[in-house]
């Protein structure tokens, strides 16, 4: 069965290579130098083109990675032709592309969530008067998508009026923005596959966002990632399913989209019950590189059954084990301007249990692979238990050299929270 998937990073390798486990034949566009049957010269924005390419190679279904050609309407451009997508149209992308938005759809639909005030830009001094009222503990963030770097999270009313000069700093003309109550507690991550009626949920997972260990240092896509979540247990994700997922889910009926792909739910485990921080319309970035080895079932088949209306009777089933995937990054990432072109060695002789997703890689003139960007590699091991599976994933990432390496060292080894609800 061909098909296309869209994006270039190592979700997307992680994507191919479950979608060929369950039996697809997967061209990838972009893809890059580590993904196998990658369309550099295609542009995943240029659907016209994507869809001459489709038509030519017999291909009935394209699977989306990022959010980017969601948001340009990737799905809204093939809706009711023969070709399927699937991800969300541009309205259902709404959900992660603005998050004013999303804050109204939370609302109107009831899905426990923190509080929170709109502002537009001419409003900033109104915001700052709000921030200082709730104490500066507050959590600024612009609304259109800003690859997580738009989140400022302040402590203090001299860090939100920090916050608040950055944003007008940063972005310029007519902008929207939130203000929200900050919330306390551990994060997880929660992914389904959702028709819109149906949502088959994924195992819980933990992503790894800040740059240094303790979670110091600036935001990055994802440093790391892990699954399943020992704390989840049945009573937090039955409480998950009860404020959060069946509410959303009636507000994707009740509105009428055609949602059908991944929905993520980024979801704080506060003292008063679970609060969700976000949705994404998609895999996360590095959860998908532990969750797709972790999944017993087919994701071919979960797709499909998405697209045909027949979700209700599929089931997922994990492997057991634990997942640990740690990100192998270029010095100098999150900022900009560090170098690259860096020849990778150690990628030959991984440990058993070790999958190698490469994100930013790319052949240098002599087709030596060299590093290309931030988040250059992920490396996902699968062991006994976690502490195993985070053993494997640090040895496998010491053998893997390049210039400037840098690993974040705690990846899947935050202390236990203390569950205070
Ligand atoms: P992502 O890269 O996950 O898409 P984003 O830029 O869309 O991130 P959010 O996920 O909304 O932004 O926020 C990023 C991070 O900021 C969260 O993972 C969380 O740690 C923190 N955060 C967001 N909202 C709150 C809140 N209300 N209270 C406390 N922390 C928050």
């Amino acid at each position: 069965k061909p098909i296309i998937l869209l994006g270039s990073g190592a979700r997307e390798h992680a994507m191919a290579a479950k979608l060929t486990r369950d039996g697809a034949s997967v061209q990838v566009v972009p893809g890059n130098a580590g993904i196998p049957n990658s369309h550099p010269g295609l542009d995943p924005l240029d659907f016209a083109a994507l869809e001459a390419y489709a038509r030519h190679q017999g291909v009935r279904l394209i699977v989306v990675g990022p959010e980017a050609p969601l948001a340009a309407g990737v799905a809204d451009y093939f809706a009711g032709s023969d070709i399927k997508v699937f991800g969300p149209t541009k309205a259902g992308a709404l959900l992660e592309s603005s998050k004013v938005w999303s804050k109204d759809f939370m609302r109107r639909h009831g899905v426990a969530t923190a509080q929170a005030w709109p502002f537009r830009s001419d409003e900033v001094d109104a915001a700052r008067a709000k921030a200082a009222e709730l104490g500066g503990q507050v959590v600024v963030k612009y609304d259109g998508l800003a690859a997580g770097k738009g989140v400022y999270v302040c402590g203090s009313p001299a860090e939100a009026t920090a916050a608040l000069d950055d944003l007008q700093a940063h972005y310029t003309g007519w902008y929207s923005f939130l203000l929200e109550e900050r919330l306390t507690g551990p994060e997880i991550s929660i992914i389904g596959l959702t028709d819109g009626h149906e949502m088959k949920l994924l195992a819980t997972s933990q992503d790894h966002k800040q740059l240094l260990a303790g979670d110091e240092g600036p935001n990055t896509g994802g440093m790391g990632a892990y699954c399943p979540v020992p704390f989840a247990d049945d009573n937090v994700l039955a409480d998950i399913r009860r404020d959060i997922v069946e509410p959303t889910l009636r507000g994707l009926q009740n509105e009428q989209f055609e949602f059908r792909g991944f929905l993520y739910f980024g979801i704080m485990l506060t003292p008063t019950g679970p609060k969700l921080l976000e949705y994404n319309v998609r895999l996360g970035d590095p959860e998908a590189e532990v969750l797709l080895p972790a999944m017993d079932s087919s994701l071919l088949a979960l797709i499909e059954a998405t697209l045909d209306g027949s979700l209700a009777r599929q089931v997922v089933r994990q492997r057991p084990g634990a997942y640990v995937g740690v990100v192998l990054a270029s010095g100098g990432y999150p900022a900009s301007g560090f170098p690259t072109g860096f020849p990778i060695t150690g990628l030959d002789n991984l440990p058993a249990g070790v999958e190698a997703f490469h994100g930013a890689t790319r052949r240098g003139a002599d087709g030596q692979l060299v590093t290309n960007g931030g988040r250059v590699l992920v490396l996902s091991a699968q062991g006994p238990t976690l502490a195993a599976a985070t053993a494997l994933a640090y040895e496998a990432a010491a053998l893997v050299s390049f210039q400037d390496k840098y690993v974040r060292p705690d990846i899947a080894q935050r202390p236990a929270p203390v569950l205070t609800q």
